[in-house]
């Protein structure tokens, strides 16, 4: 018997791109399947195993039954090894109910931008209804006021979220996710691909609702300093309704004299900043799933809710390496230096290669793992058998066809000028990459004019 099965999906799924970045590794994938030796710079997630101390803490939370659900928001154990690492390491003052630890940062992002950026329905009026106009948070010793904005709940239909590019791929969709608008902010390469302050002034409006700050960046790996952190709190502080997302993920892998700096620890920016940060990339341990929000207790609390319908709490096991962790020492101490050291050695090498290539632009890139490349003096040019660069996604076909090398387009960062490399791979896979794309960018040859 066979019935008819409506297949339309909601106009939210609809409004979203799947990742790019995964769909070109799954390009590279398949090619290395079918036996073709593809040297993969497109990856995310750092070449190294996970230290050995925080996988055996995840073995011995097996051993020992720490196997069921914990506390929605994660472990006291774990928060409160965050909130010492927040303020031994970034000067930031929470207490264990101001975090909320989940699958990754990812979740930590959808549920913040969520929680901030919905269309009102009448969960979340109520939510703004428990709070009156004026509210004291509490900021470590110091008590802060806050005004809930009375357009807050009016308007909550046409938030829009600030995204700096090149930008990593999901805020924009993250924000569609939450229905609400992504607005881009153009970078120069020539300004490190850091925002300028102006450009963020020219764009804001009474319906903006989130900035988002990535430090350091991917794609750029560039690291916001100090200085220009401060004059965007001064634009941000006029702007009672603003959120910042600040996403610190990469903090560890930062290279001197580069410094990190947390947005929250800016004067005044603490009761409007959403810290996110995890596990994944400064402890390799992406396949652990492991991200923490911190942020004024409202806005947690209302994560939380979230969490505890859509996922519940992230992994007993994983809380458990988390804890192991954060008691590596300062800044991941020791097994996180040896490998922010072979970053940094790989990090030099293809600066001082690429800086050397004619007609490829970069800029000045001081953590994470990543460069990206302006490679626009390329549009236009053809190579036999290919056919024509006409964009950052025809360039990186043509370094996968002729260079075999897998790397990301610009367009899935917001930036079709260039590409991004990934260097969480061997240096000797490294040099071979920029041999071949090197020999690749030779063969390519501006049409005759006619
Ligand atoms: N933020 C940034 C900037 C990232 O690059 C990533 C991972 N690619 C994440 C957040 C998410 O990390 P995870 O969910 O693995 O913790």
């Amino acid at each position: 018997m066979s019935s008819i099965v409506d297949i339309s999906l909601s106009p939210t799924v609809n409004s979203i791109k799947p990742s790019r970045s995964v769909a070109i590794a799954d390009q590279a994938l398949a090619l290395i399947q079918a036996g073709v030796p593809i040297i993969k710079l497109s990856t995310g997630e750092p070449d190294f195993d996970t230290p050995a101390e925080i996988a055996e803490a995840g073995i011995k939370a097996i051993r020992e039954g720490q196997t069921r659900y914990t506390q929605n928001p994660g472990t006291l154990e774990l928060r409160e090894a965050i909130c010492r690492k927040l303020k031994g390491e970034n000067g930031i003052t929470y207490t264990s109910d101001q975090i909320l630890v989940s699958n990754g940062a990812k979740q930590s992002i959808v549920q913040a931008t969520i929680a901030v950026c919905s269309p009102g329905d009448e969960n979340s009026l109520d939510f703004f209804r428990g709070f009156s106009r004026e509210k004291a948070l509490r900021n470590g010793g110091s008590v802060v006021t806050v005004r809930i904005h009375p357009v807050s709940v009016s308007c909550s239909r046409n938030r829009r979220v600030l995204v700096p590019a090149p930008f990593w791929v999901s805020y924009p969709e993250i924000a569609r996710l939450a229905n609400a608008k992504p607005v881009i902010l153009s970078t120069r390469i020539e300004d490190n691909f850091l925002l300028d302050p102006k450009v963020l002034e020219s764009k804001l409006t009474e319906k903006s609702r989130l900035l988002v700050i990535c430090s350091p960046c991917n794609p750029t790996g560039s690291v916001y300093p100090k200085k220009l952190l401060e004059e965007i709190a001064q634009i941000v502080s006029r702007h009672p309704r603003l959120l910042v997302l600040s996403d610190e993920i990469y903090e560890h892998i930062i290279y001197a004299p580069a410094v990190h700096t947390s947005f929250a620890s800016l004067p005044g920016m603490w009761e409007r900043t959403l810290t996110i940060n995890g596990f994944s990339k400064c402890f390799a341990m992406t396949g652990w799933r492991l991200g923490y929000l911190a942020g004024p207790k409202h806005f947690v609390a209302a994560c939380g809710k979230l969490q505890s319908q859509f996922t519940s709490c992230a992994s007993n096991i994983a809380q458990k390496a988390g804890v192991a962790a954060l008691g590596l020492g300062h800044a991941g101490g020791e097994p996180v230096a040896t490998m922010v050291k072979a970053f940094k050695e790989r990090r030099d090498f293809l600066a001082r290669s690429f800086g050397e290539l004619e007609g490829v632009k970069i800029s000045e890139p001081q953590g994470a793992f990543y460069l990206f490349l302006d490679v626009s003096f390329y549009y236009g040019t053809e190579a036999e058998d290919f056919g024509r660069i006409e964009d950052s996604e025809s360039f990186c076909r043509y370094l996968l066809d002729k260079a075999q090398v897998a790397a990301v387009p610009g367009s899935a960062f917001g930036d079709d000028k260039g590409f991004r490399i990934s260097y969480a791979s061997s240096l000797t896979s490294l040099q071979a990459a920029f041999e071949s794309i090197k020999k690749a960018l030779l063969l390519l040859k501006r049409p005759a004019q006619v």
